[in-house]
């Protein structure tokens, strides 16, 4: 198996977050709804707990968290949970970029069809998309801005904070989907200017299947999304369904840890990004970075080493260690990366991406053996 090196597509669960689920399954059997015994308070204790330790990291109220399954939950309410005020407001412009996650751009792509008008910014080469070229093109009927805080795949990190400001007193809706930021870039999280911005927890050392979109209020109103589900009342009616007790336990529980530790977090990643830049450097392979090192994340490294097909290097050196080549959710289908593409890379670099991407859990020393391991694996398929 190798040493793990895909955590931008899931990270491993922490043994605390996994510790207060296996409580929190043992302990609380109630359904949070239930208001005719206490095994229903019990649980709504739990998750109003939980919700706290999120809003706190993040920066926001509690009542402007709202659970869902995922980022791509999330991501489809922020944008489908538009339509009715749409319809009212005659708004149908939408702005986007094309290095978004595939759960922005098929839920866009979704309103395209519905007549809705949707505008796509390209990045330059650097991976990130010119605030002033998303802002300037801002109409009247311009619905929804919708920019991602960090690419899942480069880690280039984008100009949401100047586009919030340059939005803010603008009569548009801005989201943000900062899946592969929480818990990494607190400290900017919490001084963005949105109206809506989404979370996963299992990019966070937290469980698969809950996420969260938050809905910030202005003048004390919630942004006019819509549940794109019919059910129960919960979460307000914008996402009905029973809310995972022992799920938002163990988010809660991944937040408060992120919000005590992400600085040395930060730091061990960085570590670990410097060592694998300069195994690359000194193994003398030809290779290409791609996005700006310096603008993206600590934990992520997207290359191309020229000359050496991605799937050819993922096949050969998979008991080293476990890369991807993009998006998990586009794996299959083989196609060249769009983030890549439309940052305008040639042939030679879209075959030959490989994305690395990592925690401060990652053993070092292990990292130090792998890399090379797949770097002589690169030298030999490069013939
Ligand atoms: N947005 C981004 C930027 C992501 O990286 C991902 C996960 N690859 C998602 C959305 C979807 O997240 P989830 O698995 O929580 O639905």
């Amino acid at each position: 198996m190798g040493i793990y090196l895909d955590y931008n597509a899931s990270t491993p669960i922490d043994e605390r977050v996994l510790s207060a689920m296996v409580d929190s399954y043992r302990s609380t059997i109630g359904n949070s709804d239930s208001r005719t015994h206490t095994y229903g308070d019990d649980a709504r204790d739990s998750i109003e707990e939980a919700r706290s330790s999120i809003a706190e990291l993040i920066g926001v109220q509690k009542g402007e968290v709202f659970f869902t399954s995922g980022a791509t939950e999330s991501n489809n309410i922020a944008v489908l949970g538009l339509r009715e005020y749409a319809q009212k407001s005659g708004k149908k412009h939408i702005i986007t970029s094309s290095i978004e996650h595939k759960a922005i751009l098929e839920s866009v792509r979704h309103l395209g069809n519905e007549g809705f008008e949707i505008e796509y910014i390209d990045p330059d080469e650097s991976g990130a998309v010119s605030a002033q070229r998303v802002a300037s093109r801002v109409r009247k009927d311009t619905l929804l801005v919708t920019v991602m805080h960090v690419n899942n795949e480069t880690g280039v990190i984008q100009p949401v904070k100047e586009i919030g400001e340059m939005l803010y007193d603008q009569d548009v809706l801005f989201h943000i989907d900062a899946t592969q930021s929480c818990g990494k870039l607190v400290d900017e999280i919490r001084i963005l200017k949105y109206d809506m911005l989404t979370i996963s927890a299992h990019k966070m050392f937290g469980p698969q299947g809950i996420g969260a979109l938050i809905l910030k209020k202005r003048r004390y109103r919630l942004p006019p999304v819509r549940s794109i589900m019919y059910g129960g009342p919960q979460e307000h009616g914008i996402r009905p369904g029973t809310l995972p007790t022992a799920l938002i336990v163990g988010f809660g529980k991944a937040c408060s840890l992120a919000k005590e530790n992400y600085r040395e977090e930060n730091q061990a990643c960085q570590l670990i990004k410097d060592e694998i830049l300069r195994l690359i450097k000194e193994s003398g392979v030809k290779y290409e970075l791609n996005g700006d090192i310096a603008k993206s994340v600590s934990n992520t490294i997207n290359v191309s080493f020229l000359g050496v097909s991605s799937e050819a290097l993922m096949i050969s050196s998979k008991q080293y260690c476990g890369i991807s080549n993009g998006s998990a959710c586009t794996t299959s289908s083989y196609s060249h990366s769009h983030v890549l593409k439309s940052m305008g890379l040639n042939e030679d670099r879209l075959e030959s991406a490989i994305r690395i991407s990592w925690g401060p859990d990652t053993d070092i020393n292990a990292i130090k053996t792998e890399i090379y391991n797949l770097l002589n694996v690169v030298k030999s398929l490069a013939g």
